[in-house]
């Protein structure tokens, strides 16, 4: 065992969380030690999570964008192509992304050291390099950002060969004929919508009424039927009893209702769980909650004050933004700096095909606690760049109170939808009213002129409240 060594802050993961965690530390000037167990910094966020996936989105994107301009382009994609080629630039990505984050570390002087961590006592973490060496690291502050991976479930057999998981998926070789999608969440449409556009048969099975049950009725339904005309299926309430694979050429899934599913590789997408076992919380006096996360106060301090824990180990929305700010915040708080107001409204946006953005409230969650609230509408098939583009599968929603003025929510699904939520988000941050959107003149022709036309609808139908007659 190596002497110990002394820093003010450890961070303990260099995804999102971690790395925004270390650099604001030694930005305060601070002795920061940063320890990742995996050869390369940036976490799942990088490597299996959101980098390779809208990678490969990228590729279907274009996939269809080539679809929609051609007149003459009736084929599909061959299912023999490697994978490899449609991920062609991860390699690139990864490597800039790798060499960025490794460089504002050094400038910023930020220690960096290879290894698995875990807690000795509250002020001390031990490392564990590769080679077996441990050395302890002791710290007046501690921050755990270890991240999440996919939920394993003791009867679904993961493999990751057949059945496969978000960490797997991308190591297919190619593109398989049929693709079973367990779970209905981020996750699982994100690459259902993907696989589906290149060509791919895929069924996603989940025992909710809905995929992404907890958004926008309406918002989703535009994605499913878009799904659905890619070739891709949804089977609704459906639990799975067995999975196994045939040893030959499919998948079986055998559903709760007798029903058999059966496809050439299948993706598991039940959830996510922390990366906490290997971190030994007792020796530092800490337990998870009863759903099985780390609690933490709004500053991401931990029951023992000077431990923090940030980003996915807190559990859902897993979001490398939030992540980022988690970090940020929790290190800012320790040192006692300003820390800014926790911000209660974060953009959730989802890369389907088309993409789903939204904050604030959604139609349903308005109603419940207005009485007629009132949603303007715009559809990308009214909107001049839609027809343009031919992306019309997409809606803009904007939720405001019965009296029609304030605004309490955007959901939008289709083109640029993650893009285009910011100016909804910045509008309700800021208080604007449903007004502010008429009286703005937008660029012609963009999607973003979606708000003013949703703006217009919410004030036809204020008028009509009102009883007045709305003005050509
Ligand atoms: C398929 C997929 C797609 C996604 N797409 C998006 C997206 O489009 N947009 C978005 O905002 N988010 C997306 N996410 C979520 C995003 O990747 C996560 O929210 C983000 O990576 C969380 O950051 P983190 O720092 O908490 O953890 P992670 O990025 O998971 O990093 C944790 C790090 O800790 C290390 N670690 C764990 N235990 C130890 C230990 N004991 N010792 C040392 N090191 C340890 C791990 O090796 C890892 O590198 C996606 C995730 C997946 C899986």
């Amino acid at each position: 065992m190596k002497p110990a060594s002394s820093y003010d802050i450890v961070v303990v993961g260099s995804g999102p969380a971690g790395q925004k965690a270390a650099i604001q530390g030694a930005k305060a000037g601070k002795r920061v030690a940063l320890i990742e167990q995996e050869q390369g910094i940036g976490g799942n966020c990088v490597y299996r999570g959101t980098i390779p996936s809208k990678t490969l989105r990228e590729s279907a994107v274009q996939f269809e964008h080539l679809k929609r301009s051609s007149e003459v382009f009736e084929g599909g994609l061959r299912l023999d192509v490697p994978l490899a080629s449609l991920l062609h630039r991860l390699d690139e990505v990864v490597k800039a992304h790798e060499s960025y984050m490794a460089n504002q570390l050094t400038r910023n002087g930020v220690t960096y050291r290879h290894g698995r961590a875990k807690l000795l006592s509250p002020h001390d973490v031990q490392l564990e390099a590769v080679d077996g060496a441990c050395q302890t690291l002791k710290a007046e502050t501690i921050v755990l950002a270890t991240g999440s991976r996919p939920r394993s479930i003791p009867d679904i057999p993961i493999d990751h060969e057949h059945i496969l998981d978000s960490d797997s998926i991308l190591s297919m070789i190619y593109l398989p004929r049929s693709l079973a999608v367990l779970g209905g969440g981020v996750i699982a449409c994100e690459y259902a919508a993907m696989f589906a556009l290149l060509g791919v048969e895929v069924t996603i099975i989940d025992k909710a009424e809905r995929p992404l049950s907890f958004l926008d009725k309406e918002v989703v339904e535009v994605f499913q039927h878009s799904l659905q005309r890619q070739g891709g299926r949804f089977y609704a309430r459906h639990t799975v009893k067995e999975v196994a694979w045939d040893g030959v050429s499919s998948v079986v899934a055998r559903l709760g209702n007798g029903m058999v599913v059966k496809s050439e590789k299948m993706l598991v997408a039940l959830g996510r769980q922390p990366n906490v076992e290997e971190l030994n919380l007792e020796a530092a006096g800490l337990s998870l909650d009863e759903k099985g996360w780390l609690p933490v106060n709004e500053y991401g301090q931990t029951a023992v004050p000077h431990i923090y824990a940030a980003g996915d180990l807190l559990g859902p929305p897993s979001l490398a933004s939030r992540a980022m700010e988690q970090g940020r915040r929790a290190v800012s708080h320790a040192l006692g700096l300003p820390v800014g107001e926790a911000v209660n409204q974060i953009p959730i946006g989802i890369y389907t095909i088309p993409e789903i953005a939204s904050i604030g409230l959604d139609e349903e969650q308005a109603a419940t606690r207005y009485r007629g609230p009132i949603v303007g509408r715009a559809r990308f098939t009214e909107i001049a760049k839609g027809q343009i583009t031919g992306a019309c599968d997409g809606l803009l929603k904007l939720i405001a109170d019965p009296s029609g003025e304030r605004l309490l929510g955007v959901q939008i699904v289709g083109e640029d939808a993650t893009e285009l939520i910011h100016l909804g988000q910045m509008a309700l941050q800021n208080g604007a009213t449903i007004d502010r959107f008429i009286d703005t003149i937008f660029s012609f022709p963009t999607f973003a002129e979606a708000y003013r036309v949703a703006a217009l609808d919410i004030l036809g139908q204020r008028r009509k409240r009102q009883g007045t007659v709305q003005a050509a």
